[in-house]
């Protein structure tokens, strides 16, 4: 360059990285030349050189921002694209670009609970355990919110790409250590697989739609089973038959006073006997209904059978007992739903404080909102006006935020098993469930336990100021009359 300015008239510039005079570091140069040959007096070059390292440093910034998550700084949505074009570019020699798509269960109740630095480190350790299954020329790439997203390029096969969703799923659901204790996120993986028509977009939004269902799929896990297509049909024709046979029986569970451990109330719990597979749980049953619109008559028959139960244990307690039982989305959403309740009280006899209705907070918040015609807000102050009771069922499970519930007119929390099961144990499912415990209490609810399988359970409960519970620690679901002789006795049903 220096030869070049010699023959150049006027000033040349360039960079250059030379070493520093304590021969550890380069530093980056910029030169500025100015050819003074034909100057009488100089006659020469004037040669000046500064160090912009600064310079070169803020550039790395900006471009490192424009392109990476700070957080995490793994790379972000634009870096992420132009890296799957580029893998896509490279597909005829190296095979279809697997993406994958990596959203987090339950962080946002960490979140919101256990405040956002926590959120934030809880975020970087995801961040770190994804980089360690990286391999070599794979991007990571955080969406924002929690959501992650993979790219490798030859991914051997549909199989392989299974085993590297599921290793995803184990490292995130590892807990992580924090202060006061460890936390526990799981996640839900979803992928797709570029062919010749993919572009950047499309496989992002395929492994995207991919992770949706994975998540909606477990989400139903716990009620809906896994029952083919074409075995639906033929099990909504058999669940009609059902209901006008009367092969669908009530359970109930007890709700126990912690402390005293008397029984202040049941829930029903709905059972199918099938005259050929033998006792079904919702779970086998309760999707189909909800899909074929049978669940409307399979609720009101429900809640009149328990209604009339009700009546018929009275007296056999000091305190009157309560009833809590479910209805599903379409219940609540039906415009004679709150007569066919007021209709079921009175043809019992019971009054209507006595009957405590359930709904999933999934279903009021998520469910409710779309297709009906009536808010769920609305449809929930319809039925507290026929005077029963409100429950929000598996409270939790639905992300939504706590200070939400605090527009719906709830009388009851009950506090999802998933939460209890980790109680004293995690720091998360801890935290989780004294904030709803504290929430119900300043929102003057009622905050009940589901899934309290253990007494370590009951105690960290009652520390908490939680005073009802539902588990098998406390009693099973049981037929009519195997209840009435627990209550004849005085004591709960138990292990
Ligand atoms: P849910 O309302 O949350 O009911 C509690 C479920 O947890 C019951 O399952 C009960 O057997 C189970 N359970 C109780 N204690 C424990 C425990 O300590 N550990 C564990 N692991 N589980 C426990 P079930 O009877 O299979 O009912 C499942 C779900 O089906 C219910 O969840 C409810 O959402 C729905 N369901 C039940 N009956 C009806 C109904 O009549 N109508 C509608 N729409 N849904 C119903
Ligand atoms: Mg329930
Ligand atoms: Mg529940």
């Amino acid at each position: 360059a220096i030869e070049d300015a010699t023959v150049t008239p006027g000033i040349t510039s360039f960079d250059a990285v030379m070493e520093h005079k304590d021969g550890v570091r380069m530093v980056p140069l910029e030169f500025s030349i100015v050819n003074l040959i034909d100057d009488p007096v100089v006659g020469g070059l004037v040669v000046t050189a500064h160090d912009i390292t600064p310079l070169r440093e803020a550039q790395d910034s900006l471009e490192f921002l424009a392109t990476h998550d700070p957080l995490t700084r793994l790379a972000n949505r634009n870096l992420l694209l132009e890296r799957i074009e580029q893998a896509l570019s490279r597909a005829r020699e190296l095979g279809p670009v697997t993406v994958f798509f990596v959203d987090l269960d339950r962080f946002k109740p960490v979140n919101d609970l256990l405040g956002h630095d926590a959120g934030d480190l809880l975020l970087v350790e995801i961040a770190v355990k994804l980089r360690r299954l990286a391999r070599e020329g794979d991007t990571i790439a955080r969406l924002g919110g929690d959501e992650f997203v993979l790219v490798a390029q030859s991914v051997a096969s549909l199989a392989a790409a299974q085993a590297i969703a599921q290793r995803v799923e184990n490292a995130v659901s590892e807990p992580v250590e924090m202060i006061g204790g460890p936390v526990q996120v799981y996640a839900s993986v979803g992928f797709a697989r570029s062919d010749h028509a993919s572009t950047a977009e499309s496989l992002l939004a395929d492994a995207d739609g991919a992770m949706y269902l994975v998540k909606a799929e477990r989400r139903g896990d716990l009620r809906r089973s896994s029952i083919p297509v074409s075995e639906r049909r033929a099990m909504v024709e058999a669940l009609a038959v059902a209901l006008r046979e009367d092969q669908l029986v009530v359970f109930y569970q007890p709700l126990v006073n912690l402390k005293s451990r008397v029984i202040v109330g049941l829930e029903a719990l709905v059972r199918w006997e099938h005259p050929e597979r033998g006792l079904l749980l919702p779970g086998d049953f309760i999707g189909v209904a909800e899909e074929s619109g049978l669940d409307i008559a399979l609720g009101e028959h429900v809640l009149r059978t328990a209604c009339i139960q009700l009546r018929d244990w009275e007296g056999l307690t000091a305190e009157p007992l309560s009833m809590a039982v479910n209805m599903s989305a379409a219940q609540l959403a039906d415009p004679v739903f709150g007569s066919v309740v007021r209709d079921a009280v009175d043809a019992a006899g019971i009054t209507p404080d006595r009957l405590c209705l359930e709904i999933t907070e999934h279903d009021v918040l998520e469910r409710g909102a779309r297709g009906a015609s009536r808010s769920p807000l609305a449809c929930l102050s319809s039925l507290r006006e026929v005077g029963v009771k409100l429950a929000v069922d598996d409270f939790g499970t639905g992300y939504s935020s706590l200070t939400h519930l605090r527009r719906f007119p709830v009388d009851v929390l009950k506090i999802d098993r998933i939460f209890v099961r980790g109680l004293g144990r995690e720091l998360s499912d801890t935290s989780i469930v004294r904030a709803v415990v504290g929430l119900a209490r300043a929102m003057d609810m009622t905050s009940i336990a589901e899934g309290v399988e253990q007494e370590a359970q009951v105690e960290a409960l009652l520390a908490m100021g939680c005073e009802i519970g539902q588990g098998y620690a406390l009693g099973r679901p049981a037929p009519a009359d195997q209840i009435r002789e627990t209550l004849e006795l005085g004591t709960p049903t138990g292990l």
